[in-house]
Order: structure tokens, then sequence, then C-alpha cells
């Protein structure tokens, strides 16, 4: 795959963007947002860029997905009261910008009806 066909998400699992990761396992990486919309603002990103979106991995391999929810529970329980909204915004009219699934990990305090 040739750079420009690489999603930023493998490009900052390769550390060839610089980002600030917070937990990494062997299938997972989990960074901060650039953007936070949330006092606690996570990505939590496969490191295999097979899925583009949530519904891909959910019927590809549910496994992952199960991984992602634990990472987030996980870090939702370290930087924050355990309590957390995951959010997967899935096509372009539903915001996604990055079209290498991820999962938004928002937590601390969140307004209510705050979606991202
Ligand atoms: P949206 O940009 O509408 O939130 P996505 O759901 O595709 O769409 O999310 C991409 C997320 O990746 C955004 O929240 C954005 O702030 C974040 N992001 C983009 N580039 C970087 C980066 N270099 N480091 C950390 N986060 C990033």
């Amino acid at each position: 795959m040739s750079d420009s066909e690489r999603s930023i998400f493998s490009r900052i699992i390769a550390r060839e963007i610089p980002a600030t990761v917070v937990a990494e396992t062997d299938t997972l990486i989990a960074i901060e947002d650039i953007a936070p919309q949330a006092p606690v603002h996570l990505l939590v990103i496969p490191k295999t860029e097979a899925y583009r979106d949530v519904a891909e991995l959910a019927a590809g391999d549910p496994g992952l997905m199960a991984e992602m929810v634990a990472l987030a529970q996980q870090l939702a329980a370290e930087r924050a009261d355990g309590d957390f909204r995951l959010v997967f915004n899935t096509g372009p009219a539903a915001g996604q910008t990055v079209f290498h699934v991820h999962a938004h990990v928002l937590a601390g305090v969140l307004g209510e009806g705050t979606l991202a």
C-alpha cells in the first residue's frame, strides 16, 4: 500500500506521525484525540486497516470489536470515573472522516445529549 493509500491511523501506529499513545496491545492502539470533545477523549483503533467502519468490523471480527470495548472500559476507569460513551461515526453523512475503524471514547463530565 502506498503512503497516500494508508490511513492517518496506520501512520500513527507506525510512528510516522506523532500522537499521544495511552495504551497499546498486539491488536489495538489508543491515542488522545487531537481535537478533544470531552474531558477525556481517546480513540481506540485496531492496528489492522482491514475494516473501514464498525459495521464491517462487527461482521468480520466481532472478537476484535469486543477487545475495543474492553480497552475503552479500562481507559475510562483509569482516566475518569469508569463511565464512558463509545461513538463510532459510520459513513460520511454521520461525520466519519477517517475510514479506518476507530472508537471515540468519551468520558469525564459529559453534557446531556453530547454525541461527540
Ligand atoms: P470526525 O473527524 O468527524 O470526528 P471520525 O469519526 O472519522 O470523524 O474521527 C476522526 C478523529 O480523528 C477526529 O476526532 C480527529 O480529531 C482525530 N484525529 C485526526 N487526526 C489525528 C491525529 N493526528 N492525532 C489524533 N487524533 C486525530
